[in-house]
């Protein structure tokens, strides 16, 4: 049985399934290995040993919801996309869109090599043309010394190959020197490479200093990581888009006017790119990388025409398909960091059958387009609260306080209620308890 096949039989109703239910279904279904299964059983908790060695002054550990995301069909190959993340109906909305469009291709995805950016900040230069000049010349031997800084991500074929310069001038109104920028481009293969390019540019401070007779200000990667690029494209019939009370061409063209909103309007892009990052930062947490990283360099991504603008767009296609487009900066690792350590990455990346770090932004890339893609629909149409507020009942239960079997009566109740809120959770909780 091939995975697909696999997965439509056994995780088929996920969602109503016990969650040890779910976790045999995705030991069936050949996602999850019998020994990684048992991981489960303590919640992926990491030992108190590691967490110790992690960072300073640690105290605890702090949990995460840690789920999957279903239906993802991506470069033809069938996905469970683990998440973790606490906002209820990310994982549902993500599911939703994947199961849409996988009738469709699924998702269609293309990445640039993955090169890194490093940079050395001088200052003080005395002659920033003849600067660069000698910089340029010399450029083989600070590749050089950047590689024998780290030699063994060269042995991996990886490594430092260009650089550049960008000379910013003085600008007397706003009160900044000159600058001159170097910027080393490393191969950073499986890794993101921050502590890789952050050695090799420490490394060449002293060698760049001498030849441009400059100051560095500091030498460090860049986040904006704008030569590692992910596309995903997916496209749907207007006619699978209808909902009761709109036509599938209605539905279609909302989203195209609400793609354009995101585009002239920041405050709309804003919002727009958050419910992109809802799908993002839960696949990045969960396997194990820098989400901060991730976060920065995508939303300087969405600002490079000078204005903040929505990631993803959205448009009808010549055959009047729905076809929808997100790039965005994924400098992710498959390999560094936690992600050999920690007990959640590395289920993670065996959830999505240990990919390259290259698939592995396939698949990011792929569920950031979906999640908007619920998002958009959602709100041109029903509204978002409808869903939303159905999968936050839950939450808000807890919230008041229910236990155990306390917290789906109440929650129930709640979605059948006028005020879905806190008080009303609570008020529903002591009249349940009072009956009782
Ligand atoms: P690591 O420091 O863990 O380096 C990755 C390691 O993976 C390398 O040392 C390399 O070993 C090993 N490796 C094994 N196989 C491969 C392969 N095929 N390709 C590449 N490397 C391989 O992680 P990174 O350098 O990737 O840095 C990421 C970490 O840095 C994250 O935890 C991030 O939070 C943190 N960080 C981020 C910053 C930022 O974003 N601005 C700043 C500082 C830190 P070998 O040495 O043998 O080559």
């Amino acid at each position: 049985m091939e995975l697909e096949d696999k997965e439509t039989h056994y995780l088929s109703k996920f969602y109503q399934k016990s969650k040890s239910e779910r976790i045999e279904a995705l030991v069936k279904s050949g996602v999850l290995s019998e020994e990684s299964a048992k991981a489960f059983t303590d919640d992926l908790q990491l030992s108190a040993e590691i967490a110790d060695s992690m960072i300073e002054n640690q105290l605890a550990t702090y949990q995460l919801p840690f789920g999957v995301a279903l239906n993802f069909l991506i470069d033809d190959e069938a996905y469970a996309v683990p998440m973790a993340i606490e906002e209820p109906s990310v994982v549902a909305a993500a599911s939703s869109a994947a199961k849409l469009f996988a009738p469709y291709g699924g998702f269609k995805t293309a990445t640039t090599t993955r090169t890194m950016i490093g940079q050395v900040i001088l200052t003080d230069i005395p002659d920033c043309l003849q600067a660069i000049k000698v910089l340029e010349d010399a450029e083989a031997t600070i590749i050089q010394a950047a590689n024998d800084a780290h030699p063994s991500i060269v042995r991996r074929g990886g490594g430092a190959d260009v650089i550049s310069l960008n000379h910013i001038k003085e600008d007397i109104a706003a009160g900044t020197p000159e600058f001159l920028i170097l910027h080393l481009y490393v191969k950073t293969l499986e890794a993101m490479g921050a502590n890789i390019i952050n050695t090799m540019m420490e490394a060449i401070i002293p060698l760049v200093e001498e030849l441009s007779g400059g100051k560095a200000l500091m030498g460090i990667l860049s986040n904006y990581a704008t030569e590692c690029l992910a596309t995903a494209t997916c496209r749907i019939p207007s006619t699978a888009l209808a909902t009761n009370d709109w036509s599938g061409e209605e539905v279609r063209d909302r989203i195209v006017l609400a793609s354009h909103a995101a585009v002239v309007d920041p405050y709309r892009a804003v919002t727009h790119n958050k419910g992109i990052m809802n799908g993002i930062d839960a696949v990045v947490i969960a396997t194990g990388n820098d989400w901060r990283a991730i976060s920065a360099g995508v939303h300087a991504y969405a600002s490079r025409s000078g204005q903040y603008r929505s990631l993803t767009n959205w448009s009808k296609g010549e055959n009047g398909d729905l076809v929808g487009e997100l790039t965005i900066p994924l400098p992710i690792g498959a390999v560094g960091g936690s992600i050999s350590f920690h007990p959640g990455a590395k289920i993670a990346h065996e959830l999505l059958g240990n990919p390259s770090a290259d698939t592995l932004e396939s698949i990011i890339v792929s569920v950031g387009l979906a999640q908007n893609f619920s998002a958009i629909r959602a709100l041109v149409t029903d509204g978002i609260q409808r869903g939303h507020m159905a999968l936050h009942s839950r939450s808000l239960a807890i919230s008041a306080g229910a236990q155990g079997d306390e917290i789906m009566i109440v929650s129930e109740k709640l979605n059948q209620s006028k005020n879905m809120n806190l008080a009303t959770a609570k008020e529903i909780l002591e009249s349940f308890r009072q009956s009782e």
